[in-house]
């Protein structure tokens, strides 16, 4: 099952495996945010209440779509998603690291950074998936809202 425990696992693991010169210096929450049909996630620096004691400290917030908790979206997509917001991560974005870039997104900097830490391939799979498979799966699981057309009589 797709539940909090094992999105966190998803962290966990592709930190340690992929990112581990990458210092965590604050508090890193992973959470499944509101279904979105070009979303997949997002990461935003924030200040939490901590469970215990009422004091507000930074925290670092990466937000995956919802629909990817469905077992049919392949896990590789959901772990080149979390890939991507701990690159994000890395570059000083949404984090306490010194920021590396002018904007998160600058140059095909995501993708370079990916790709030195031997993640290359699992993008390009996440993109191929996606390009053949996410259209229809939207149409099929979460199709746009349908305008209520209102015909009044006059
Ligand atoms: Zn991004």
């Amino acid at each position: 099952m797709r539940d909090d425990k094992w999105l966190f696992q998803i962290l966990d693991e592709v930190w340690d495996k992929y990112f581990l010169d990458v210092p965590q210096d604050n508090d890193v929450r992973i959470v499944w945010g509101r279904k979105a049909r070009t979303r997949l996630g997002s990461i935003k620096e924030e200040s939490i209440v901590a469970e215990k004691g009422n004091k507000m400290h930074p925290a670092t917030i990466i937000t995956i779509n919802s629909l990817f908790k469905d077992e049919a979206i392949p896990e590789y997509v959901v772990t080149a998603t979390v890939a991507h917001e701990l690159a994000h991560y890395a570059h000083g974005f949404s984090s306490p690291l010194e920021q590396k870039f002018d904007k998160p997104h600058a140059g095909g900097v995501i993708h370079q950074e990916l790709a030195r830490r031997g993640l290359g391939s699992l993008e390009k799979r996440q993109k191929k998936w996606l390009r053949e498979n996410w259209r229809e799966y939207i149409i099929k699981h979460f199709p746009p809202k349908r305008r209520r057309v209102v015909i009044r009589w006059i």
